[in-house]
């Protein structure tokens, strides 16, 4: 059963949380802050063992150009889906293929896409055989009376509106694959560990602690019109059927013109219990709350106290952002991209530079 870990009020502390606090006090970001037209994330916590940085920095880096091109020609919604299907496509992202094992050993796949003008919003969860979830959650939002679709039913649906549709760009965009397409090594490898580490314990408890990578998200805003998508495998041997936040519209995918868009990444059990993305917007309409201080109450206090690790990004339709990680998270894959095409990444705990 997954036990709260509670750091700074009546919860006792754990010897690892002494740790990651110190880690992560001399590794904590802060709450980044600027202008932009896009931003996107590839998730907290580490990257996978032995990958080059570079890896990462090039994904943001297709991510954000992919994302601009159709900010160009479209709206935030199509920037949104076009950055976070690069990084599905990448495998060293935890979404699409690079997905994540369930304890079982399948992929399971989650993602979100709203708009924040009608706030309409699609997504799917535990889905296996479609190559780009938040391209399927876009159809779900577009093609279907419902937001949230799951498992076989959502499989169904996303075949049955291909086989209808005499788009041939749809059939290009939305592709059901075998589901082997999402067997990665270094993810097997990470489920080994955990059964292993399970076998010693002689349970099979969730804690959650760094069994999440690299989630990816982006928020973007052409118009005053925001958008956010979210997108992920989930985390490492969580049990067959378990939905995370980021299908959870208003947990990690929320959009709202009247306050901001925002994509988030962590234990998504807390962030489901927290309601994080409509909490961001709820500080921002109600309590008048700037964004970085929305950002920063709920995922540096509030999550941070609850010991639970994650990070947000955010856009408002201003274009203002904010990017925030907590200390127990330390580090996060993040990037933005300016009005002008002026693009800054940093990886893990590297603090953002200057556009470039
Ligand atoms: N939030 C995701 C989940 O719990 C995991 C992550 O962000 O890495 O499914």
């Amino acid at each position: 059963m997954r036990q709260k870990r509670r750091i700074n009020g009546s919860w006792l502390l754990q010897p690892g949380d002494v740790i990651f606090l110190l880690a992560g006090a001399l590794a904590h970001a802060g709450v980044e802050t600027g202008h932009a037209v896009l931003v996107v994330h590839g998730g907290e916590a580490d990257m996978l063992s032995g990958v080059p940085a570079e890896r990462y920095r090039e994904g943001m880096r297709r991510a954000l150009e992919a994302g601009y091109r159709a900010l160009k020609h479209g709206s935030s919604l199509d920037a949104v889906e076009a950055a976070v299907r690069v990084l599905e496509d990448s495998e060293w992202f935890n979404a699409g293929r690079g997905a994540v094992f369930t304890h079982e050993g399948r992929n399971e796949m989650d993602a979100a896409i709203m708009e924040g003008t009608h706030k309409h919003a699609g997504a799917v969860a535990s889905v296996t055989t479609i190559k780009n979830p938040i391209s399927a959650a876009r159809l779900v939002m577009e093609k279907s009376p419902h937001v949230l679709l799951a498992g076989i039913g959502a499989e169904q649906f996303i075949a049955r509106t291909l086989s209808e549709s005499s788009d041939t760009d749809l059939r290009k965009k939305v592709k059901l694959v075998d589901p082997h397409y999402f067997w990665t090594e270094g993810r097997w490898e990470e489920l080994q560990q955990e059964w292993k580490k399970q076998a010693s314990k002689g349970h099979a408890a969730l804690d959650g602690k760094k069994h999440h990578l690299g989630t990816v998200g982006a928020v973007a805003v052409k118009d005053g019109k925001v958008a956010a998508a979210t997108s992920t495998g989930g985390m490492t041997n969580k049990l067959s059927g378990r939905i995370g936040d980021s299908p959870i519209i208003g947990a990690g995918t929320y959009a709202d013109d009247k306050a901001c868009a925002v994509s988030a990444t962590g234990w998504g059990e807390y962030f489901i219990e927290n309601v994080v993305g409509h909490d961001i917007a709820a500080r921002i309409q109600y309590g008048h709350a700037s964004l970085e201080k929305a950002l920063d109450s709920i995922i540096d206090i509030e999550l941070q106290n609850d010991g639970a690790e994650g990070g947000a990004i955010a856009i408002t339709p201003k274009g203002e952002f904010a990017i925030a990680f907590n200390r127990l998270a330390q580090q996060m894959s993040r990037g933005y991209v300016t009005a002008d095409g002026k693009i800054s990444i940093a990886i893990t705990e590297e603090k953002l530079p200057p556009p470039k």
